[in-house]
């Protein structure tokens, strides 16, 4: 089977979150099976793009709202990445250091989308699927559909993955000048309350949707920014299927950023030259737990609730432990991390902006995660930390209910919370240390995480009996 994936992120090209993790990973187990996985996204100016050599493979053109957009794919000369990767240049529009975050990123991803449509249809033969991944490519389905431009590619099977449905995209109708002509009797496969939706979009138009955890496509049709009536109506084509972790990135024996590597029966003296090296960088103490903190600082993640979380915690436990956090997002939750660290000074550190090097160190050296995300469609940060002997502190929601199982239950092995709240955090941090004082039990728990088996072997091949469905 030929598959194409259409994203806006894909280890390690260009990442911002989990999306850009799961890009990078699934195609490659894809091929491992025996499929062809071909992977497709904007060429940003990323140090991947100056690091590696391409050949150019396609040139074309396309007009959106009266303009001639020129665009090149290339391509990564030596597959070093397990799979094919394909980059679309516009210049002027895809030619960007960030992945998101300019005032035209709808006019770009549209284009982008555009590009990927009308370069597919130049091949000489047909993809088995497209697999579009999130509201930046939820539009491809209904261009291969109902554009006159490309409708003859509708006989391709699509497939549309819901990585966080938080993010939907809306868009007001006067864009619409920039798709390519469709059957206006198909805008209602657009339309969501009087706005162009395009996750509602790749919901309405592919093939088969599925979301990153069970979990989480049972919670979209209780809350999902006003689409649970669709979730629910097309509960018929939409399925979870549960995020894997690249165990050849993910691994404490071989990971090249770690100075000490580890496996599960050497756990105890790896992890702790690991947190040796973390607490002397950052002014720790190697005798207390160290509880840590990786991720975009967003409502989602209730990262607004951890300066005050941490406080208490230090406060009110004496400051038996310490605490890290790493993350970049609200200026407001920003400034208040970086302005306790005077404060706390011994306690706690933190290091504000994405450091791929330093996450991993962090999920080797710690003693337990914190997760208290209001939303996580599946969450990666829970199972690397199993992974890595880290113990995940998380709220019961979404894919952290689907991984995690509290110490207190049967067989298990996490700490789990209900709410949302500074209360809930801190209690469970108290829980935590609970668990660490009990020397035995932690160590047992330790070697029991890391052997939990979370790798993508199973879940790809899901995906391809998603895709032979
Ligand atoms: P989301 O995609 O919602 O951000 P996930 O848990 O699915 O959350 O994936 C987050 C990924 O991004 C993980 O690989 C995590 O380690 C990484 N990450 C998040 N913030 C940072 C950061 N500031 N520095 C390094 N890695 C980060």
């Amino acid at each position: 089977m030929e598959i194409l994936h259409v994203s806006a992120e894909c280890y390690p090209v260009a990442k911002v979150g989990g999306l850009g993790d799961v890009v990078g990973a699934l195609p490659k187990y894809q091929q491992k099976l025996g499929h062809i996985a071909k992977v497709v996204l904007p060429m940003y100016r990323t140090k991947f793009l100056f690091e590696n050599q391409f050949d150019v493979v396609h040139k074309g053109a396309f007009s959106m709202d009266g303009h001639w957009l020129n665009y090149t794919i290339i391509k990564e000369k030596t597959n070093k990445l397990g799979f094919d990767l394909y980059l679309v240049d516009i210049m002027g529009i895809l030619d960007r250091e960030r992945v998101y975050g300019y005032d035209d990123d709808t006019y770009r991803f549209i284009a982008f989308q555009r590009a990927v449509v009308d370069w597919v249809g130049k091949w000489q033969h047909r993809p088995d699927i497209i697999h579009a991944h999130d509201h930046h490519c939820g539009l491809i389905p209904f261009m291969m559909q109902y554009s006159y431009e490309y409708n003859y590619l509708s006989g391709i099977k699509t497939i549309f993955t819901i990585h966080n449905g938080q993010y939907q995209g809306w868009m007001g109708w006067d864009q619409a000048r920039w798709f390519p002509a469709f059957d206006a009797y198909k805008w209602g496969m657009l339309d969501w309350n009087n706005m162009i939706n395009p996750l509602a979009a790749g919901v309405k138009c592919a093939y088969k949707v599925n979301t990153v955890s069970s979990g989480y496509l049972e919670e979209l049709r209780h809350s999902s920014k006003g689409l649970e009536h669709l979730f629910e109506y097309e509960r018929g084509k939409c399925f979870g299927i549960l995020n894997g972790i690249d165990t050849e990135v993910w691994n404490p024996e071989t990971d090249s950023y770690l100075q000490h590597h580890y496996s599960y029966l050497t756990a105890d003296e790896g992890k702790r030259a690991n947190k040796k090296a973390l607490c002397d960088e950052f002014g720790l103490d190697i005798n207390k737990p160290l509880f840590i903190f990786i991720g975009r600082m967003v409502e989602e993640k209730a990262a607004d609730l951890l300066p005050q979380a941490i406080s208490d915690s230090i406060y009110y436990m004496n400051g038996r432990m310490n605490f890290l956090v790493l993350g970049s997002g609200s200026s407001m939750v920003e400034q208040q991390l970086e302005s306790m660290r005077g404060h706390f000074f011994g306690y706690y550190n933190s290091q504000i902006g994405y450091n791929e090097a330093l996450s991993h160190k962090m999920y080797a050296g710690a003693d337990f995660l914190l997760m208290p995300s209001r939303v996580e469609p599946c969450g990666l940060n829970q199972m690397y930390a199993l992974r890595y002997g880290t113990v995940p502190i998380v709220r019961r929601t979404g894919g952290l209910n689907d991984t995690v199982v509290d110490y207190g239950d049967e067989g298990g092995f996490g700490v789990c919370f209900r709410e949302a709240t500074v209360g809930e955090i801190t209690h469970s941090v108290y829980r935590a240390l609970q668990l660490y004082e009990d020397k035995e039990r932690m160590g047992k728990t330790v070697e029991k995480i890391m052997q939990i088996d979370h790798s993508w072997e199973r879940s790809a091949q899901i995906y391809i009996n998603l895709y032979n469905s």
